[in-house]
């Protein structure tokens, strides 16, 4: 049986409508950019598989370091241990995040980091609420526990927003097609517009309204991206952040996507002066080569915990939080992203969409009219829509679209007709160059 058929068999994809579903392309192996099926095509993979490879497919490097800790220490309890790729990790992280973080808590992947800072901002506000636990009443079963979990209660997120598919990050995400089935299940979020220069003032008399109930407040920064790669600009994010911080809502800043250079600085909270007090990270962390989650706090935050009540422990934890395996691929990943060769590279990939969004806009205009429209570029990102059908993640287009560009050895995958590229930094000139190539030929 070939692999195709095998995994037919047994395996149900994520993200995949698994009735008539089209068979998996094997891939065989990496190497940079590209990425090699069983017959020996190549293909750039343009949007860093998910968004998580900024350092290309095999990174020597990265290999040689894990396989030298794979040999010393696998996984380690981390209750009550400690190693040195977990402390070095965090001792590195800190000085280089977008304010004056001061704790780093792990866990495994982009929708554990935020679920970990939701419950840190929640349980700060019950942890000071709550003086001691012995002012609790008994309840019958002998358990002292409070029936309110804190007096401010809302989380403020945005509309069109994605956290993560655990119950409170699709709880703070947009409802959407992907979170239909369990509307009934999720707590209850007060959604925003992501600001502009339009409606600015009126989310600011939102915030005012509301602010001393909201407990925390939940945005990807500049970009949206799984909700569309929409963007929007730090002026009126800074505006916004300004009036939240009036009301001491703690600001959690989800730059599991946005992190590590992506949007052409090393965070995207860099573009803004108000600064969040939490910060989640995966994806690019360990240069995409393993899973894991960084959910890191300032002082404000940790001090909440630090009283002699046992009760207001953070009880939360992953079997593998600090693996020393993923600690150490980040440790790697970070020695190539600090480079000035790799900081160069995105400033390079940076102005090449630039001049590209210059070009595709007239190019496609005099092709097929208005058949695409909001072209938009954040560092190594650049996005716009199809002008056809609904603007929605089911439409069809996309499928089209990453078979086009599959023939012509790029791989692409659309959010519904929204086309986005989000390459490895290591992409060449060349590389580069094809996969715009590749775009106009698809629009044309
Ligand atoms: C991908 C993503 C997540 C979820 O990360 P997973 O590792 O897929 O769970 C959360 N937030 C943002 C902004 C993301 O892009």
């Amino acid at each position: 049986m070939t692999l195709q058929e095998r995994d037919y068999e047994v395996i149900w994809h994520p993200f995949t409508h698994q009735k008539n579903r089209k068979p998996p392309i094997p891939i065989v192996k990496g190497l940079g950019t590209l990425l090699f099926d069983e017959q020996g095509n190549e293909y750039i993979d343009a949007i860093s598989s998910w968004w998580v490879t900024i350092h290309g497919h095999a990174n020597k490097y990265i290999a040689e370091r894990l396989y030298q800790q794979a040999l010393t220490l696998e996984q380690v309890i981390f209750a009550g241990f400690t190693h040195e790729p977990a402390v070095a990790l965090a001792e590195r992280l800190l000085p280089i995040l977008p304010n004056n973080f001061s704790r780093i808590f792990y866990s495994d992947n982009g929708s554990t980091s935020t679920e970990v800072a939701i419950k840190m901002a929640l349980q700060y506000w019950w942890n000071n609420s709550t003086s001691t636990v012995d002012s609790l009443p008994l309840t019958v079963d002998g358990f002292k526990r409070s029936t309110e979990s804190g007096k401010r209660k809302t989380i403020l997120a945005f509309k069109d927003a994605y956290h993560g598919d655990t119950f409170g990050a699709m709880s703070v995400s947009d409802r959407s097609v992907f979170t239909l089935a369990f509307h009934d299940k999720l707590f209850e979020v007060l959604f925003i517009d992501t600001p502009n220069e339009t409606n600015i003032e009126g989310l600011k008399t939102i915030i005012d309204r509301e602010g001393d109930n909201i407990a925390a407040f939940i945005y990807e920064p500049l970009v949206q991206g799984a909700g569309g790669m929409r963007m929007y600009k730090a002026q009126w994010m800074d505006e916004l952040l300004k009036t939240v911080k009036v009301y001491d809502i703690i600001c959690i800043a989800d730059e599991v996507m946005t992190g590590f250079g992506r949007t052409g600085r090393l965070f995207a909270s860099e573009y803004m002066t108000n600064k969040p007090d939490i910060i989640c990270l995966s994806k690019g962390l360990t240069g995409g080569t393993m899973a894991l989650g960084v959910t890191a706090c300032t002082d404000r935050i940790y001090q909440a915990y630090l009283g002699d009540d046992k009760m207001k422990t953070f009880f939360h934890g992953h079997s593998f939080t600090a693996n020393p395996l993923a600690c150490t691929a980040a440790l790697a990943s970070l020695d190539l992203l600090l480079k000035e060769e790799c900081l160069d590279k995105i400033k390079w990939i940076s102005e090449e969409n630039k001049s590209f969004a210059n070009r595709l806009m007239p190019y496609a205009l005099r092709l097929t009219p208005n058949k695409i429209k909001n072209m938009r570029t954040l560092g190594t990102i650049i996005a716009f829509e199809i002008d056809k059908g609904k603007d929605e993640y089911l439409n069809d287009i996309a499928t089209t679209i990453t078979q086009k560009a599959f023939g012509q050895g790029v791989y692409l995958r659309p959010l519904g007709n929204t086309v986005y590229i989000m390459p490895p930094y290591c992409i060449t000139k060349e590389e580069l160059a094809k996969v715009y190539e590749t775009i106009m030929m698809v629009i044309k």
